[in-house]
């Protein structure tokens, strides 16, 4: 119905500006600030998880998890070393938005961080459509989702800076074809920057942590 068109508009306007505002906010502190995408069991916390300890004396690090229902996402990333880990629960929404990170800043002392994690809900459709403010969008693709992804969902794959593709140590087992994959990405976001890594044995999450170590001191400056 073409009359609905105008206020899906303005309403994406609206987080838009208030995503600038968070943005503001951010940059004020010298945050450098990610938001990830992924379908649900990419391993979006896993890579947190696996990522916090890591960065252990090199950078201070707060997440925030959206998630439907509970809390178990920034329990996970709590016990696994960040300085301060907020639950956004978005009562049934599927997707972070603006409003939602702007609570969660609230809450945060920014000054006391060096990055800033947002996690977002599983789902690989809306949240590329809601700007939230952070500086880069990473999107968590694995290896049992399948290699036709980047052709399913073209709207999430082009508009992100970093892609991660997480579980290649399960490359032997399942029948994913990782040129045809990349094939899939180069046309909708050629030359993405990409980690090919396993949260599960730690093979490729140093390449990552150097992404985000280099990123947070340009932020700094
Ligand atoms: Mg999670
Ligand atoms: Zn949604």
């Amino acid at each position: 119905m073409p009359q609905n068109i105008p206020i899906v508009e303005n309403i994406l306007n609206a987080n838009d500006k208030l995503a600038q505002t968070n943005r503001a906010r951010i940059d004020a502190a010298g945050v450098f600030s990610i938001n990830i995408l992924a379908s649900p069991g990419a391993g979006k916390t896993s890579l947190i998880e696996q990522t916090l300890p890591l960065l252990k004396g090199k950078l201070r690090v707060a997440t925030v998890d959206g998630d439907i229902a509970t809390s178990i996402d920034a329990d996970r990333a709590a016990a696994a070393g960040a300085g301060a880990a907020i639950q956004i629960n978005t009562g049934g929404d599927c997707h972070l938005d603006a409003v939602m990170l702007f609570g969660a800043l609230e809450q945060l002392d920014l000054t006391q961080f060096d990055l800033l994690i947002v996690e977002n809900v599983g789902n690989l459709v809306c949240p590329a459509n809601f700007k939230l403010g952070t500086h880069k969008t990473v999107l968590v693709a694995s290896v049992p989702e399948g290699d036709d992804k980047p052709y399913k969902y073209p709207g999430t794959y082009r508009g992100v800076d970093a892609l991660v593709v997480n579980k290649i140590d399960l490359l032997p087992y399942v029948n994913f074809r990782m040129d045809y994959f990349t094939q899939g990405v180069q046309v909708l976001n050629p030359g993405v920057t990409t980690f090919p890594l396993s949260c599960r044995t730690g093979e490729g999450l140093d390449a990552w942590v150097e992404w985000l170590v280099q990123n947070a001191k340009k932020s700094a400056s």
